[in-house]
């Protein structure tokens, strides 16, 4: 068939899903995958019906921090083809891709048609239970490659997330962020600033430490929400190990307010 005119004519809603939230970073190592972890889980604690998609290729860190890694996935067979059943953890419906590679420390060399597929296979093809989900939380790869551009021509997508820390150097990735959402055409729900600051345990001051933060300013030049900021917290990384998100390990924890409050914006 020729291509269509317009490649978002071609967008399909993805099956039995409210609201499909994208959570995206301009590079690695910002704390994208542990703020979409505890953005589901505080959607989660808010009664909603939860579903996570790790959609990291190349690194999908989702399940280890949702405690779902050696989760076993069930395929289904129905009149349309087959479907892959998504494990719960938490209360939360996981699916990732990490879920069917060999080993974790295997690095996967995607070619284009191969990342296709199997990302259109996650995004269609997952039974995510009985009970249609509210939210589904898309955690991303880092950046702007193959896969945001399949998904933003594949699916319908409701709104992104752009996780960021308070550097500059990240700031310029949430700029052409956002200008990749813009073109793909997938509004922006706003900017989360991670590791934004530390307060000190005993004291309780408060230590910017990377300097006075220029995320408000750059949120602002582009008309874009901030959604929250989420301090330096050590413990986040030590309970993201064991796999129980830090809103649901320390409910009563600044931090786990911070993730709340997210959660309560988008
Ligand atoms: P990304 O998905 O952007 O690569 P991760 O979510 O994997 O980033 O986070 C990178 C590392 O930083 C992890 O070890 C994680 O536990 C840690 N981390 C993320 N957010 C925080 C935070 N607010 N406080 C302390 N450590 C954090």
């Amino acid at each position: 068939p020729p291509p269509a005119a317009n490649p978002f004519e071609t967008r399909r809603r993805i099956p039995n899903v409210k609201k499909v939230i994208v959570v995206a970073s301009g590079k690695g190592g910002v704390g994208k995958s542990t703020v979409a972890v505890n953005l589901a889980a505080a959607l989660k604690r808010m009664g909603y019906n939860v579903g996570y998609l790790d959609a990291d290729m190349y690194g999908p860190s989702g399940p280890t921090m949702l405690g779902a890694k050696d989760k076993k996935v069930m395929a289904r067979q129905t009149p349309q083809g087959d479907v892959i059943i998504a494990p719960e953890s938490h209360g939360i419906k996981v699916m990732s891709i990490g879920f069917l590679l060999p080993s974790e420390d295997t690095p996967v060399i995607w070619r284009g048609p191969v990342l296709f597929k199997a990302l259109t296979q996650f995004l269609f093809d997952v039974d995510w239970g009985e009970e249609e989900l509210d939210f589904l939380v898309i955690d991303l790869p880092p950046g702007t490659g193959d896969v945001q551009i399949t998904l933003g021509q594949t699916a319908e997508i409701d709104g992104a997330v752009i996780v960021t820390t308070p550097q500059d150097v990240a700031l310029i990735d949430v700029r052409k962020g956002i200008q990749m959402f813009n073109e793909v055409q997938i509004p922006i729900l706003g900017i989360v600033e991670n590791m934004s600051y530390f307060v000190a345990p005993d004291t309780g001051k408060v230590y910017e430490i990377f300097g006075k933060s220029k995320t408000e300013e750059v949120a602002k030049n582009y008309g874009v929400n901030l959604l929250g900021r989420v301090p330096i917290e050590p413990k986040v990384a030590e309970f993201s190990d064991l796999g129980i998100p830090y809103v649901m390990a320390m409910p009563d924890s600044e931090t786990a307010k911070a993730f709340m409050n997210i959660a309560q914006n988008v």
